[in-house]
């Protein structure tokens, strides 16, 4: 095993660290939505490490996109989101099942920051249960049309383009589901952003969709392999989503290290004490665990081989972990924890996301026992989904 960054990796985090120093930390207490970063940020490269250069990539793979994650999740959770929706569940997902229409015209936009994306799979009575999507997804002959509710969206509301997953048939659950790529600057889109607790870099939205309309053209595979393409969407989603967890559950150990070392209690500094030594030593232990589980996944997937059980696992143990490591960066903060002077109560506020996003804790619990205990193999076949991007040049 080879734990070293490559060359490569290492000069892509370098640009991460450089912009988070010069764009992301001085505006860090500006909690909401900032369109100019994710055009940097895009610009960058940052979004396109796992894409080929034909879609504006650099084709460095996903464990640099999970290193480059980490870093700006490090400086801003909320910004990790883009991670996501400008990389992975978007236009991942297009590259992956779409056709080269689809390839051509979203892709590249979304990679570069130009344009923005969202995924749409939560509904009001459909979370953890994707089966039970209801938006229905109607085949109208030369389009489709689409009808239904979405919550939790995020970029719901500033995004250009959406894949939008539903129903062609509900008796059939989860075989009749598909995804489509919809453009949102039409009529019968209409959103309306939800306030939430934190992450608030990343705008959450509920959308109506009323006959909203899409090209033939726009579906993700086939009629019917809606769901598979939700599972593979949200394994790469999870890459994203445990890094940025990883980031977070170090920003929480870094802002804990600076106030152990400077904050004197009973005539010493805390970090004499014991008993803070031992907070410290686990958040320690948690973030590198959490840390080498998620770069294992990711580079799993960049050697081609399955990794839904390995980023299940990562994403359980990095989401828990961030949310133990808020709570103790919280404790060693004393009452300055609770003061809006300091960072961590934003990332108190931020951690709990980790546990929901992307397949709750309860959701990776049962994909991770029923692999051990035999009842289903987390890395069962996705049908055909080519390995190599290279190949379809
Ligand atoms: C900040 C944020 C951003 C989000 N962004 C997006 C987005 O961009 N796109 C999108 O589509 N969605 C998004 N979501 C929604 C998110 O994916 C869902 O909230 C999540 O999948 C859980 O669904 P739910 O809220 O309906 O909870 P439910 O599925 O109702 O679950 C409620 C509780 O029951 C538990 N539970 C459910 N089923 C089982 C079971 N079979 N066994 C044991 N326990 C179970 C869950 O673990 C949970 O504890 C976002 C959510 C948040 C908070």
């Amino acid at each position: 095993m080879n734990f070293e960054l490559s060359d490569e990796v290492k000069g892509i985090l370098d640009t991460a660290q450089r912009f988070v120093e010069k764009e992301i930390k001085p505006k860090a207490k500006e909690e909401g939505f900032k369109r100019d970063l994710v055009s940097k940020m895009g610009e960058l490269g940052f979004f396109g490490c796992a894409f080929p250069p034909r879609f504006g990539g650099s084709d460095s793979g996903f464990l640099a996109h999970s290193v480059v994650c980490e870093a700006i999740s490090r400086a801003d959770s909320g910004l990790r989101a883009l991670f996501n929706l400008q990389a992975m569940t978007v236009p991942y997902t297009m590259m992956e099942w779409g056709n080269d229409t689809v390839k051509n015209k979203y892709v590249a936009d979304l990679v570069s920051g130009k344009k923005l994306g969202c995924t749409c799979f939560s509904e009001p009575n459909a979370g953890s249960d994707l089966a039970s999507i209801e938006t229905r997804i109607e085949d109208k002959g030369d389009h489709f049309e689409i009808n239904g509710e979405k919550t939790w969206i995020s970029n719901g509301n500033v995004a250009d383009y959406a894949v939008v997953y539903g129903t062609f048939d509900r008796s059939k659950k989860y075989k009749g589901l598909c995804a489509v790529v919809v453009e949102t600057n039409q009529p019968g889109w209409t959103t309306r952003e939800t306030p939430k607790l934190g992450d608030k870099s990343s705008p959450i939205a509920e959308i109506h969709m009323e006959n909203v309309r899409a090209p033939k053209e726009n579906l993700l595979g086939k009629m019917g392999q809606g769901f598979v393409v939700a599972m593979t969407a949200l394994d790469r989603g999870r890459i994203s989503v445990s890094s940025g967890a990883v980031g977070l559950a170090q920003a929480c150990l870094d802002a804990s290290i600076t106030y152990a070392n400077q904050r004197v209690a009973f005539g010493k500094l805390i970090r004499d004490y014991q008993m803070v030594k031992a907070t410290i030593a686990e958040m320690v232990a948690q973030v590198e665990a959490a840390r080498l589980l998620v770069r294992k996944a990711a580079w799993l997937n960049d050697q081609g081989l399955p990794f839904s059980r390995e980023i299940a696992i990562a994403k359980y143990f990095a989401g828990e972990a961030v949310v133990k490591c808020a709570g103790m960066a919280m404790e060693v903060h004393g009452g300055m924890g609770y003061s809006l002077e300091m960072p961590v109560e934003k990332y108190y506020r931020d951690s709990k996301l980790y546990q929901v996003g992307e397949g709750t804790v309860n959701i990776m619990r049962l994909l991770i026992a029923d692999d051990a205990l035999g009842v289903k193999n987390a890395n069962r076949p996705r049908l055909h989904v080519p390995s190599d991007f290279r190949e379809l040049e």
